[in-house]
């Protein structure tokens, strides 16, 4: 019988998905603060048009394969590696090859349904998942902890709220955890009234109060769609009941996230608002190492404020209670309604609270057509839920803006 190589390499192998994006640049920096090559065996770096970056990643990094999300993308990658040494490939299927190959730590870092694949498809070396994209989980949440659990995969949150969340349970008995609160900028449309919000524009939308983040989540916050992604994902990660799962607005973005007890105690996680805190966390887990945060000064802070959010203006929060409540495929669908709705509004085709009323067009048109009847039972199910509501989502779009 053969017996696998002993591996002579002691170095931790990784993989960055989405390595040229906010999270992924992050991760970058901090894995080469850590020593870079010295210290990890970079199995697979991938991006998707910013190759110029990609290719100085994968040679810094002296990564095993690089590659782009788009095959058009791939000839100027393979010219910028040339003699390098470095594998190339291109689209979403080199993307998977690049998830099946065997790896300690993965860095699920792609935007958008896109990184449902690679993200499933890395539990299967059940070492480490560091999930950036809440997708995977929101959409094919169950399936993504059946898959963990059977492969040995641990799955470390990377969102700020759940990564928060996850360090206030180190140590608790989660029999006795009652609430989880997640806590949500407001995002710049805080205090907008309901009629200046309906005329924002992309670029109003775009600018974080507080966090510096890619284009998509930071519009996502700007309308709440984030936070009601996360309240998906909370639900799923802690297996918690929907009315458990509180959002509270905290402007400063100083707590993270807060967890309740049966005893009524709270526990809060506090840090600057930076996202290489959540990502350090995971990428040293079980250990904590020193990261290059800048350090709270509570004094010089002074005060945090909490407010009730407000699900009128934001009615993304009760749309994920819905989806929630629904379950099964909900949120497959849910995220892809979402996606063509974000992108209806960057192209300008419809307004900021037409991206809510599209989302729960297509929900409600998918349960009464009973598309939720059963729980998605593969991968392959979830994608064609997914499909079926971007389809719908696309039809209102032209309703919408005709
Ligand atoms: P960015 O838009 O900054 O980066 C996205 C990454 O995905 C880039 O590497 C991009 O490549 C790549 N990419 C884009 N489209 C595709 C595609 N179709 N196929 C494969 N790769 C693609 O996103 P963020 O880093 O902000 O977010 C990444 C994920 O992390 C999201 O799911 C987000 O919700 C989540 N997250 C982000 C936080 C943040 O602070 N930014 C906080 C918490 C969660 P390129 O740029 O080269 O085109």
């Amino acid at each position: 019988m053969n017996q696998p190589m002993p591996r002579n390499d002691t170095r931790r192998r990784i993989s960055i998905f989405g390595a040229t994006g906010s999270i992924g640049c992050n991760t970058v920096d901090l894995v080469e603060r850590q020593g870079g090559a010295e210290t990890y065996e970079v199995v697979a770096l991938t991006g998707g048009r910013n190759v110029a970056l990609l290719a100085e990643q994968a040679r810094r990094l002296r990564a095993g394969i690089a590659v782009t999300a788009h095959e058009e993308c791939l000839p100027e990658l393979q010219a910028r590696l040339a003699g390098s040494g470095i594998e190339t490939a291109a689209g979403a299927g080199a993307i998977a090859e690049a998830a099946a190959r065997p790896v300690d730590w993965t860095m699920s870092a792609i935007v958008g349904a896109a990184g449902i694949v690679p993200g499933f498809l890395s539990l299967a070396h059940g070492g480490v998942l560091a999930l950036a994209n809440k997708e995977t989980l929101v959409a094919a949440g169950d399936l993504v902890r059946e898959k963990a659990a059977r492969h040995g995969a641990t799955l470390l949150p990377v969102d700020s709220e759940h990564s928060a969340i996850f360090q206030a349970l180190v140590g608790e008995d989660r029999r006795a955890l009652e609430r989880i609160v997640l806590t949500a900028s407001g995002g710049p449309f805080r205090d907008w009234p309901l009629a200046r919000m309906a005329a924002v524009t992309p670029e109003e939308a775009v600018r974080h109060p507080n966090w510096s983040m890619g284009v998509r989540i930071s519009i996502d916050s700007a309308s709440m769609f984030n936070k009601a992604l996360e309240m998906i994902e909370a639900h799923v990660l802690f297996d918690m009941p929907p009315a458990a799962i509180e959002v509270v607005i905290h402007p400063q973005s100083v707590v993270h996230s807060l967890v309740g007890f049966t005893d009524g105690a709270m526990l809060a996680h506090l840090g600057p608002p930076d996202m290489r805190g959540a990502i350090g966390y995971a990428l040293n887990w079980p250990e904590r190492r020193p990261l290059p945060l800048e350090r709270l000064d509570l004094a010089a802070l002074g005060r945090l404020d909490f407010a009730a959010p407000d699900d009128v203006r934001f009615p993304a929060l009760r749309l994920a209670r819905e989806v929630m409540e629904i379950g099964r495929g909900a949120g497959a669908a849910f995220n892809a309604a979402k996606e063509v709705a974000l992108d209806g509004f960057i192209t300008r085709r419809i307004g900021f609270l037409d991206m809510a009323r599209l989302v729960e067009q297509v929900i409600g048109q998918m349960e009464r057509a009973g598309e939720f009847a059963t729980a998605p039972a593969s991968l392959d199910d979830v994608l064609a839920l997914d499909a079926a509501a971007r389809a719908r989502a696309s039809a209102c779009i032209e309703e919408m803006a005709a």
